[in-house]
């Protein structure tokens, strides 16, 4: 029987009405939460992320400030310019949009980023409270996960959770999350990376699996316990010459063969990517939740 479709438009969607819904009663209390996002650079691929981000913003009634760099610009200026958004209180909430230009220290600017307007939550000090189970800004991909997973009615508590990917923006905050004693935790946790021996091994045993790996096809459908559920972070392009981009977008699952195998999938795209920006906004109405606290 074919898997049943987690709809990551929807799931975000819904949360994005209780956000907006969250937005309104700050405003009455005369708080728009306020999300500074700064792009060096005219890549397309950022610059398109970084209008979706302030769309969505928008639509929830967020405020967003948009901060154009030039490509050339020093890493000095970048972070004179963070500086100006800590001490801003229009601002709750500060995007980097990554990667940055080769001549830019990452680690240098997300250093600079206040903790407390750490909104893609990968401050050192976020990091380190995340880690220890405390209470912080989580990061997007991986918290969008989890609620993806929680709002389909998926039990994490003692599941075997694979994870194909060790990166630092998905993988690694992923199982940490996963392992909590919290009501979305409290999983057995297996992370796999190309260092891995018998991926297929270790996919096998996954009561949930989740692909991170940023390639085609890594997961195929002897790879998979029948009915499992499988999430498919992967986004990647492929050549198309049928469609008029002349590429599509596909995930890191053999999307048609596991949907016969799986018990629930998501689907690239309209799966984990729709939350991601969704996690952006909750954050960042967080972080003005947190600083009307302090007034
Ligand atoms: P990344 O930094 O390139 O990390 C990929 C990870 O996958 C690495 O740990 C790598 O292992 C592992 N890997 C790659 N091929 C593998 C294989 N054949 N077998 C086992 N492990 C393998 O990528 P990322 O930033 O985590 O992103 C992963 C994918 O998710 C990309 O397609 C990206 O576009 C997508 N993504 C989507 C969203 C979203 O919002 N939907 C957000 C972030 C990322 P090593 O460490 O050994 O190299």
């Amino acid at each position: 029987m074919a898997a049943k479709i987690i709809d990551g438009r929807k799931i975000a969607s819904q949360m994005q009405a209780e956000l907006a819904a969250e937005v309104e009663k700050l405003k009455k209390t005369n708080i728009t939460p306020g999300l500074a996002v700064i792009l060096v650079g005219d890549d397309p691929a950022s610059q398109s992320y970084v209008a979706a981000k302030e769309k969505a913003c928008e639509k929830i009634g967020i405020y967003s400030d948009d901060n154009r760099l030039a490509a050339d610009t020093s890493q000095q200026n970048l972070i004179a310019v963070i500086k100006q958004k800590n001490s801003d209180k229009r601002i709750h909430g500060i995007l980097v949009q990554l990667p940055l230009p080769a001549h830019i220290d990452t680690s240098e600017v997300i250093l600079a980023i206040d903790p407390a307007k750490d909104v893609d939550g990968f401050h050192p000090v976020n990091v380190g409270k995340m880690v220890a189970g405390q209470k912080t800004f989580l990061p997007c991909t991986p918290h969008g996960i989890i609620q993806l997973l929680a709002r389909s009615g998926v039990s994490i508590e003692s599941a075997h959770i694979v994870i194909v990917g060790r990166s630092n923006i998905v993988g690694k905050p992923l199982a940490n999350m996963l392992i909590q004693k919290s009501p979305t935790g409290n999983a057995t946790v297996t992370i796999c990376h190309t260092k891995t021996k018998d991926l297929a091994h270790h996919t096998r045993q996954a009561d949930i699996l989740i692909a991170a790996a940023g390639r085609p096809n890594t997961i195929t459908a002897d790879m998979v316990k029948q009915g499992a559920v499988v999430i498919d972070v992967g986004v990647n392009r492929v050549d198309d010459p049928a469609v008029e981009k002349g590429y599509r977008l596909v995930g890191d699952v053999d999307f048609e063969a596991v949907k016969e195998k799986a018990g629930l999938i998501t689907p690239v795209p309209g799966g984990a990517g729709p939350m991601t920006i969704t996690m952006l906004l909750y954050n960042t109405v967080e972080a003005a939740k947190a600083a009307a606290a302090k007034v």
